[in-house]
């Protein structure tokens, strides 16, 4: 069952061939066999009681496309019952009253919660080290990090302990540890998913999205994810339609051929672009002039609108409330000092900064302005071509405890952050090996929601990114 889609097991439970408790045992052994991944933080109690109900529901002749599949999910996700924890300590006891609606739907359509993935805390972080919970593992090498910050649930789904995953992406953050390990990731255009229930670290930024074996689960998850919620106002849905690829022309940014990259990520976009000439498509140059200023719009944004949304862990109402305190002032002083990780309170100071009075038009309206301008390039980019391809990351997975200044680790966002800006549509499939023979990613963005012609593309690419 290792290696099997979402596709491959519907087929197994149809035809009787295996059961979903059969399905959840394996995979709940899996987890604890491979225990030194550190992929999860809660398994999910009831799951084999729950797999045995979707059992019930199939030899009744249910048949909803997900019914009786197990799903991990990042554990910023909130699930009614089942702890979610931000891998940080001010919220390491919470149990949401709610299901966050992305997951809602997929319990809708029959799949069922194996338990919650590690993260980099509140997902602020691309190494998964930033937990409270101890660092998740690469599972093609345990020396290397997964990536994050969803590092948790790609490390899940390319170790095989579970068929699929969800993730959020605000700067890069599904499709990076995806990249890392070997899966696919789609960070859908922004309203494609309701964030109701995802908690929030930048607003105007953030989805959720699916970490899968295959493109074609990828947009089944993806289908039956999206849609307009009533209980978040900025989400609208999107198609995963397929799309007829040939003819398409595809765009390779002039600005990204400056970025530093390691001679094997150079090689693999190389090797992109053979492929899809190869389909029956044409590359175009492109330009994105405002990409120079991406990645600071990008931390400006996020640190900005996290200081807001961050600022109701307060000790009162939500999470850890310390002990150490004699007046309100120091209740709020003190949980938050206490149940905030390094890179939060660094995230925090930051946004509270550039949004003060007086520094405020200067950094957090300037950095909205490039956000529109970005948004901008890519709309006159995609007037030239369908799609674009990039690499996720510039030297592909990192070993675990590469220390680099914050700065550094930031500057590596720059593949990704560009399609959150921009509101558009990005995926990343395996795309070739380092020399060191861990994973690669290849990146395909498009226009807003014109997820189903990524998923056309890469589905035709899948079969070639064995090299
Ligand atoms: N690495 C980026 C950051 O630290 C992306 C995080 C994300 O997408 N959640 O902000």
């Amino acid at each position: 069952m290792k290696n099997m889609s979402i596709t491959e097991l519907r087929t197994l439970l149809k035809d009787k061939k295996v059961s979903a408790k059969e399905i959840t045992e394996y995979y709940v052994n899996q987890i604890k066999v491979a225990s030194d991944v550190n992929a999860f933080i809660t398994v999910n109690e009831k799951i084999l009681t729950e797999a045995e109900m979707a059992d019930k529901r199939i030899s009744e002749g249910e048949n909803l496309p997900l019914l009786g599949i197990p799903v991990a999910v990042k554990d910023n996700i909130c699930t009614f019952g089942i702890r979610t924890t931000c891998a940080s300590r001010i919220l390491e006891n919470y149990n949401p009253v709610y299901t966050a609606t992305a997951v809602e739907n997929l319990i809708k359509a029959g799949a069922i919660i194996i338990g919650k993935t590690n993260l980099d805390e509140f997902g602020m972080g691309s190494s998964c080290e930033n937990s409270i919970f101890g660092a998740t593992k690469n599972p093609h090498n345990l020396l290397y990090s997964p990536g994050g910050s969803s590092g948790g649930s790609a490390a899940a789904v390319g170790a095989g302990l579970a068929p699929f995953a969800l993730g959020s992406d605000t700067g890069g953050s599904v499709r990076q540890p995806s990249a890392n390990c070997g899966i696919v990731g789609m960070k859908p255009t922004y309203g494609a998913v309701s964030r109701y229930g995802l908690v929030a670290f930048a607003s105007s930024l953030d989805q959720i999205g699916p970490m899968t074996k295959t493109v074609a689960d990828n947009a089944l998850v993806l289908s039956l994810m999206q849609g307009r919620d009533a209980m978040d106002m900025t989400s609208i849905g999107t198609k995963t339609d397929r799309k007829k690829i040939t003819g398409l022309r595809f765009g390779i940014v002039k600005e990204f051929t400056e970025i530093e990259v390691s001679p094997e990520v150079k090689a693999s976009l190389k090797k992109a672009e053979e492929a899809l000439c190869a389909l029956g498509m044409s590359p175009v140059e492109i330009s994105l002039p405002h990409l120079k200023y991406a990645l600071e719009a990008y931390y400006i944004i996020s640190s900005a609108e996290a200081s807001s949304n961050l600022a109701r862990f307060d000790g009162v109402r939500y999470g850890r409330r310390s002990e150490n305190y004699g007046n309100i002032t120091e209740l709020y002083k003190a949980s938050r000092g206490e149940g905030f990780g390094t890179e939060v309170k660094r995230r925090i100071m930051l946004g509270t900064f550039v949004l003060s009075s007086g520094y405020s038009d200067k950094y957090y309206k300037n950095a909205l302005r490039i956000k529109k301008l970005i948004e901008k390039d890519f709309e006159f980019a995609f007037e030239e071509c369908d799609f674009i391809i990039s690499p996720v990351t510039p030297f592909g997975p990192k070993l675990l405890g590469a220390k680099s200044d914050p700065v550094s680790t930031y500057r590596e966002d720059i593949f990704t952050v560009p399609a959150n800006l921009a509101g558009i549509p990005a995926m990343s499939i395996p795309w070739g090996k380092t020399e060191k023979a861990m994973p690669l990613g290849l990146q395909l963005m498009g226009r807003k929601f014109e997820e189903g012609l990524l998923y056309s593309v890469g589905e035709a690419l899948e079969k070639g990114g064995e090299f």
